[in-house]
């Protein structure tokens, strides 16, 4: 498949809005339902949206949250972790509604990007709902911000302009290997959602006792004949002692862990899933390129 082709591999950071449509893109571009998780708590590490393969290369989706005033520290220290990503992302997709137009948010979005310095594109989505001259004036409003080294016009809903906007995409990640392993592409964004959400469990259930010492490594999916999904998953700690925590009194831990995370992937994944969970002492993996099949990890604030 990959033959004399040279690969590419890289990461674009989709910022917009809450509605604007980031969920329904990454669907589209990934061409398949994935993994749509809702920012409730996050945590510094970021958040893998979908990885998509156009021909040679791989395009991994990264989220950042839609808040562009915030108020609360919590909020404030939300956006600074996201942006902490995309200033390491070779793009920055920035999504705009064509309904909401170039409205205090989006302001805000492009003074941030001016900040920024990266390279980012932006796409004016939802142009199925508003008028050809309203688009282009808003077209010409983006244009004048000098931000950004195009424009596009798309409908997630519809696919529309989507294509011209991928093509974009793959040419703006660089030269490089793959950075997720060829044979596991398929079903990745899964294996990587289901590794974020009992990630997202540690992290509620346990950040006092253990500090970002914690991976989650979706091992085994398997789709049932009857429907369910079985999943099989190692979380990672760096000592024995924090193997006891994760176990908890009598596997107490552990358990309660696996319940949530099972009651959510059930919901995402919209079927019945069995969730295995086993503990392994990995020292220093976080140097172990092997590991960082769970990712984010290059974007650790
Ligand atoms: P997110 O909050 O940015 O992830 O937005 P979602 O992807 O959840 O989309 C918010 C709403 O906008 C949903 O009801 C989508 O169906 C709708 N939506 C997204 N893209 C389009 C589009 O291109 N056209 C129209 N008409 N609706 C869209
Ligand atoms: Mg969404």
């Amino acid at each position: 498949m990959t033959g004399a082709r040279e690969t590419r591999a890289g990461f674009v950071a989709i910022v917009g809005a809450p509605n604007v449509g980031k969920s329904t893109l990454v669907n589209r571009l990934v061409g398949a339902k994935v993994s749509i998780v809702s920012p409730k708590v996050q945590t510094t590490r970021t958040r893998v949206l979908g990885i998509v393969m156009a021909g040679p290369a791989q395009v991994i989706l990264i989220d950042t949250p839609g808040i562009f005033q915030p108020r609360r520290r919590l909020d404030r220290a939300m956006v600074a972790a996201a942006w902490g990503g995309a200033a390491d992302a070779d793009l920055v997709l920035a999504l705009i509604d064509a309904k909401a137009g170039f409205d205090r948010d989006t302001r805000a979005m492009v003074e941030r990007l001016k900040g920024a310095g990266r390279p980012a594109v932006a796409a004016i989505n939802k142009v199925d709902l508003v008028k050809k001259p309203k688009l282009l004036a808003l077209a010409r409003d983006i244009g004048e911000t000098g931000v950004f080294s195009e424009t596009f016009m798309i409908s997630a809903l519809t696919g529309d302009g989507v294509a011209d906007l991928l093509a974009h995409l793959v040419g703006a990640v660089p030269a490089g290997p793959w950075l997720f392993p060829e044979d596991q592409i398929s079903d990745m964004p899964g294996r990587l959602t289901a590794a974020e959400i009992t990630r997202e469990q540690i992290y509620l259930q346990l950040h006092q006792e253990l500090p970002y010492a914690a991976a989650v490594e979706t091992q085994d999916w398997k789709d049932q004949a009857d429907g369910s999904i079985r999943i099989e998953q190692v979380i990672y700690v760096e000592k024995a002692s924090q193997k006891g925590i994760v176990l908890g009194k009598g596997g107490s831990r552990i358990k309660a862990l696996g319940a949530a995370a099972r009651k959510e992937l059930e919901t995402i994944f919209e079927r019945r899933v069995h969730l295995f969970l086993f503990v392994k002492v990995a020292r220093k993996w976080g140097d172990d390129p092997e590991r960082y099949r769970d990712l984010g990890l290059k974007f650790e604030a």
